[in-house]
């Protein structure tokens, strides 16, 4: 018998090189393997080159799939053969158990058959035919991922030194390329969820104070998108100074409470300077003395989500009718007003007798005269004033920093624009010709509480009591609560 062959080193090489190229240049990675294979195979004259992947150990035995296979002449083919489907190679024999731990931890294994002792193992390479046979495990991230092996079934080949080096490597090459496509395919991943979601990532490491963002992220602060040294101070920057200080108190809170991931909202300084809603999702890296040895996160453009909340805020606040405040919104504005240090005052207005408006010239119409009279009263009053209709035909009037006399002075100036010219109703409404009005009012002055509802509520029903004693009167005029029940005035006492 023929002493063992060793394969051509310098040829093997050689295939190396071609199959690393191809590895790069593949379109699919599994292309490059495959040609990897054939470059092998053809530098060793093997009969076969083949890669079985590793699906699962268990306590019974490994399942693999045999997924790659070169083969030099049709008859050496094994890959299409149903029994190397998934299959499963057990541990009762200790010899193969062995031989799974040596390419768990990486190793190498070499055969020829003449020189094995008798045994399943032995029995069954000879079952397929092979002379001899060389492995070297797939590690990809410390694991072993598959195992890639030659079988010579003419020749006892004997692989060692450089050639069995350049097998190693040529494991290390595939390993590299099923990492490689990992990494692409999470990258892809990753930009999905990016577009999908509007966020971009981040990552802040604190004692060095460095920072690393997605370039989706650098591209919305404005930076390039390869921008490398992104300094902490600078990305704190773009968050607005108030959400920076809720950032800050977040994180205090979270040390001493011990929590690790928060979700704020905030508004972001974006490329084109202008103020963005994000929701910055974080979470701390803890370090190994139980402190935190960075933070990590998302940034998700809310702006959208924002806006529809900010335009539904709105909606809630106005009258659907005449598009002036509401009772809700009168409430804010009274809210922002009473923060200013003047005097204030409330002046309901009621329409008289407008049922009779109703019954006499229909409802469309009606609702045209309530948008009149809202326009009136509008050009009436001061841009800082606040107009609203509480409801039905009664609308009220929050004015500041006038004295009684003057609110009271407004009030009549407001009844007698009211009652001396009609309003002009458009055939669009079913009538067209003018209708008279007149109105009557009650004022009362705000007297700021703690509570706001309280102040809105108290000085709400003053003005009812004297609007109630204007209407009692006799109707178009205008009540003060704090004259009551005397001074009221109208076209009788004029
Ligand atoms: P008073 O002088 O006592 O205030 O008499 P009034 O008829 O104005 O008062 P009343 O409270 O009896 O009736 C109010 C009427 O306002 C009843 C309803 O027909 C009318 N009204 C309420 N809301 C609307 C509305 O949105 N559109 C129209 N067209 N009419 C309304
Ligand atoms: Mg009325
Ligand atoms: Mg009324």
């Amino acid at each position: 018998m023929p002493a063992p062959a060793t394969p051509d080193d310098t040829r093997l090489l050689a295939a190396l090189a071609r199959g690393s190229r191809a590895l790069i240049d593949a379109h699919f990675w599994s292309d490059g393997v495959d040609q990897l294979l054939e470059a092998l195979g053809l530098a060793s004259g093997a009969s076969r080159v083949w890669i079985f992947q590793l699906l699962e150990i268990n306590d019974h035995g490994v399942v693999q799939d045999y997924v790659f296979e070169w083969a030099a002449a049709p008859h050496y083919r094994q890959l299409t053969h149903k029994h190397f489907r998934f299959f499963t190679s057990d541990f009762d024999d200790p010899v193969y158990r062995q031989l799974v731990r040596e390419r768990q931890r990486g190793e190498s294994q070499r055969f020829v058959i003449d020189d094995m002792p008798a045994g399943t193992l032995r029995s069954n390479l000879q079952g397929q035919g092979i002379a001899s046979m060389v492995t070297v495990p797939i590690m990809v991230d410390g694991q072993w991922w598959g195992t890639l092996g030659i079988d010579d079934c003419e020749r006892s080949l004997r692989w060692e030194g450089a050639g069995l080096n350049a097998l190693t490597v040529a494991a290390e090459l595939i390993a590299s390329a099923i990492y490689r496509h990992r990494l692409t395919s999470r990258r892809r991943q990753i930009e999905l969820l990016q577009r999908v979601t509007d966020c971009g990532i981040w990552e802040v490491e604190l004692r060095r104070r460095s920072t690393w963002c997605s370039r989706s992220l650098l591209r919305t602060l404005g930076y390039p998108e390869r921008y490398a040294r992104l300094s902490l101070r600078r990305l704190l920057r773009s968050i607005d100074a108030g959400d920076r200080q809720r950032f800050w108190q977040l994180l205090r809170t979270g040390k001493h409470t011990n929590q690790h991931s928060w979700r704020l909202d905030v508004r972001l300084y974006t490329a084109d300077g202008a103020l963005c809603w994000h929701e910055i999702v974080i979470e701390a890296i803890p370090d190994d003395s139980g402190g935190w040895r960075g933070l990590a996160g998302l940034a998700i453009d809310i702006s959208q989500r924002k806006l529809g909340e900010e335009q539904a805020q709105t909606a809630a606040e106005y009258d659907d009718l005449t598009g002036v405040l509401n009772r809700r919104g009168l409430g804010r504005h009274l809210g922002a007003a009473l923060a200013r240090q003047e005097g204030h005052h409330l002046i309901l207005v009621d329409i008289d007798y407008f049922k009779q408006v109703n019954d006499r010239c229909g409802h469309p119409a009606g609702d045209a005269l309530l948008r009149l009279l809202t326009q009136r009263l509008a050009r009436e009053l001061r841009p800082e004033d606040g107009l609203a209709r509480l409801g039905g035909e009664e609308f009220a009037l929050v004015v500041s920093g006038m004295c009684d006399d003057d609110v009271f002075r407004l009030g009549e100036r407001l009844r007698q624009r009211i009652d001396a010219s009609p309003f002009q109703l458009e055939s669009a409404v079913g009538q067209h010709g003018s209708v008279s009005m007149t109105v009557s009012l009650g004022i009362a002055k705000l007297t700021p509480h703690s509570d706001l509802r309280h102040t809105q509520a108290l000085a709400t029903a003053q003005a009812d009591q004297a609007l109630y004693a204007a209407k009692h009167a006799g109707r178009n005029r205008v009540a003060c609560y704090w004259a009551l029940p005397l001074d009221l005035s109208g076209p009788e006492s004029g």
